[in-house]
């Protein structure tokens, strides 16, 4: 049987960071991460309904990218099948985070995207963190909403009235995608809230930056 302990401590030592700096509740369970598996079509992801700060590592589902139990105690996520859709459709994907993070779900309630404000995030995120539509949490008609927006092949997005998706190569980046894009939201939603407009990068900038995050990701 194999062995899957390395990724399912990747799962809790992630989560403990992301619940220690704020970007998932202590004693709620709004969120969910996960990891693909190397090697195999099947995902780790943090169950369902259980307390972030006290995971341990056999609580990490590990199940197929039909949802079926490899190893698993507890129920996956309700979001497992959007995790599994950024895996399937996103192969410069190995690790999916998704969030209620602060400043991002500010922007997602005024159904706002960010565009290209800032050279780290446009080389590091990409060229827009765009909206997914909303829909009921755990449906099918979400997932098709995510799936309909990974076309852009961006790093980041918001998910409409709900929170943050964020993706990375691995898991340091998702987590890195995420605190980067906690940071733009609170710069963007400030800058909105003086009134003044707002300065984007030039068209050149952004295709610069474009072509250095390919060579770089994708
Ligand atoms: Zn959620």
């Amino acid at each position: 049987m194999k062995n899957y302990d390395t990724v399912k401590r990747e799962i809790i030592n992630s989560t403990r960071w992301l619940v220690e700096h704020g970007f998932l509740g202590q004693l709620s369970s709004g969120g969910n991460i996960s990891a693909r598996v190397p090697g195999e079509k099947a995902v780790a992801i943090t169950p369902s309904g259980k307390p972030y700060l006290t995971l341990k590592e056999n609580d990490v589902c590990i199940i197929d990218f039909d949802r079926n139990p490899i190893e698993a105690r507890s129920a996956p996520s309700i979001e497992a099948a959007i995790h599994i859709g950024v895996y399937q459709n996103r192969s410069d994907v190995n690790a999916v985070i998704h969030t209620h993070q602060t400043f991002a779900s500010i922007l997602s309630i005024i159904n706002k995207p960010i565009p290209a404000l800032l050279e780290e995030i446009t080389v590091e995120i990409g060229h827009v963190v765009d909206i997914i539509p909303y829909a009921f949490s755990g449906s099918p008609e979400l997932v098709s909403n995510v799936i309909g927006q990974l076309g852009n092949a961006c790093h980041c997005y918001l998910i409409q009235n709900h929170g943050a998706l964020c993706l990375g190569a691995d898991m340091q980046r998702a987590m890195k995608n995420a605190e980067l894009l906690e940071n733009v939201a609170k710069i963007y939603y400030h800058a909105l809230a003086t009134g003044e407009e707002i300065t984007k990068l030039t068209q050149s900038a952004i295709d610069y930056f474009a072509d250095m995050r390919k060579l770089r990701f994708i």
